[in-house]
């Protein structure tokens, strides 16, 4: 019996656990907290992440070990690898963990990325401003997710505004200052690479924030192929010189029919979860397929899927489950305001039913503004 140890017990392991039961699959999962949900379907250890003992007894309890969170320390990665395999490699973590050592190897690999700077003080920010020119976006570069960690500086003025939000943070997680893109469209390439080098890529997923979270995916993206490829293209070099191996994201931006690099997930992500209905294998499967050196499965869509995701609340279940290409994802969690509690996909043969069973559910379960993105997308595809 094969034991997959991840660490970081939230919705991932949480639908990583679910979908390795078929595999014959048992998992441990190590969290801070006692309350987190993937604790619902798999045996959980609380401890901390730099807490050698419970590391120990995570390590003596799997045979591989994974990530739903990224941001676990990379030394505990690293002394974790001394002991038991460990997927991705804690070098590709400790890269993906910091935005400004990633878009350094985003250049260095030829992916396109915007203008951007490491600061350690307000004057360098200002410097760093001015040579940039144009609108920004001051960062963490560690420790920042789903928009946390980030200020808008719309022009010089805000500079003073932006260091007061996030200048106490430049010794402890280091800052990035970004030139603010802009761009017509986000979309993601979800990949996974297997132990042997193989690589394979969903169709392209399109997606829509607010506040900087997720809001909605849809799948597969309208675009030219030799876009697709090209945006396949770069995921598959980045993962090949980081030696990565499961799934993982690469965040992007398409600007003047450009790709620009934003930033990159080692992890299965959340502009994946339409591959649970809406592809052959689904991200989660295919992640344990490529920890556990097993063959990979096909990547190929079925049909049209779009997913929402429910922050804060879960709107109305019934009302996605009645559709006939409704699939409801709760993820045992209690709702707090920002915090993902679940996800639904539509799934639909072609991209004019998909249109039409987006619509009828926004207004049912009153997201009509969550689904529109996605609804134009599809009228103009
Ligand atoms: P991130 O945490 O870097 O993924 O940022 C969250 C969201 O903020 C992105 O998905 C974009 O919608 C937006 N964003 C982040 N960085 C930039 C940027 N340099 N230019 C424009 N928008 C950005």
């Amino acid at each position: 019996m094969t034991t997959v140890g991840i660490l970081g017990g939230g919705q991932l392991a949480r639908m990583l656990a679910l979908s390795g039961a078929p595999l014959g699959l048992r998992f441990l999962v190590m969290d801070t907290v006692a309350d987190a949900c993937a604790g619902q379907f798999a045996p959980l250890l609380v401890g901390d992440y730099r807490d050698e003992q419970a590391l120990a007894e995570f390590a003596s309890r799997v045979d591989v070990v994974t990530f739903d969170f990224e941001n676990v320390p990379s030394e505990s990665a690293e002394w974790l690898a001394e002991r038991v395999p460990v997927f991705p490699n804690p070098h590709a973590l400790a890269v993906a963990q910091d935005r400004w050592v990633e878009k350094n190897l985003f250049r260095e690999l030829e992916i396109p990325v915007g203008d951007f700077a490491a600061v350690a003080t307000r004057d360098e920010l200002e410097a760093e401003v001015a040579r940039i020119g144009g609108a920004c976006i001051l960062k963490t570069r560690r420790l920042g997710y789903d928009g946390k960690g980030q200020f808008r500086i719309k022009s010089a003025a805000e500079i003073d505004a932006a260091w007061a939000a996030l200048g106490t943070q430049a010794e402890s997680v280091g800052l990035i200052v970004e030139a603010f893109v802009p761009f017509q469209r986000e979309l993601s390439v979800v990949a996974v690479r297997a132990r042997d080098g193989e690589f394979r890529a969903w169709p392209m997923t399109e997606n829509w924030h607010v506040d900087g979270v997720l809001s909605a995916s849809l799948a597969s993206a309208s675009l030219a192929p030799e876009l697709a490829e090209a945006a396949q293209a770069h995921a598959r070099r980045l993962a090949a010189a980081l030696d990565y191996v499961g799934v993982f994201a690469l965040e992007l931006f398409l600007c003047d029919g450009q790709w620009l690099a934003n930033e990159m997930a080692p992890r299965v992500h959340n502009s994946g979860h339409w591959t649970l209905e809406g592809a052959e294998t689904s991200q989660f499967e295919n992640h344990l397929r490529a920890v556990l050196g097993l063959p990979l499965g096909s990547t190929r869509a079925i049909g049209q899927s779009c997913m929402l995701n429910w922050i804060g609340e879960l709107p109305d279940r019934d009302a996605v489950l009645a559709l006939p290409g409704g699939h409801w994802h709760d993820y045992g969690k209690s709702p707090r305001a920002g915090r993902k509690v679940g996800h639904a996909t539509l799934r639909a043969g072609t991209a004019g039913e998909l249109a039409v069973a987006l619509e009828d559910l926004g207004a049912a379960i009153n997201r009509a503004a969550q689904v529109a993105p996605a609804v134009t997308a599809l009228h103009s595809s």
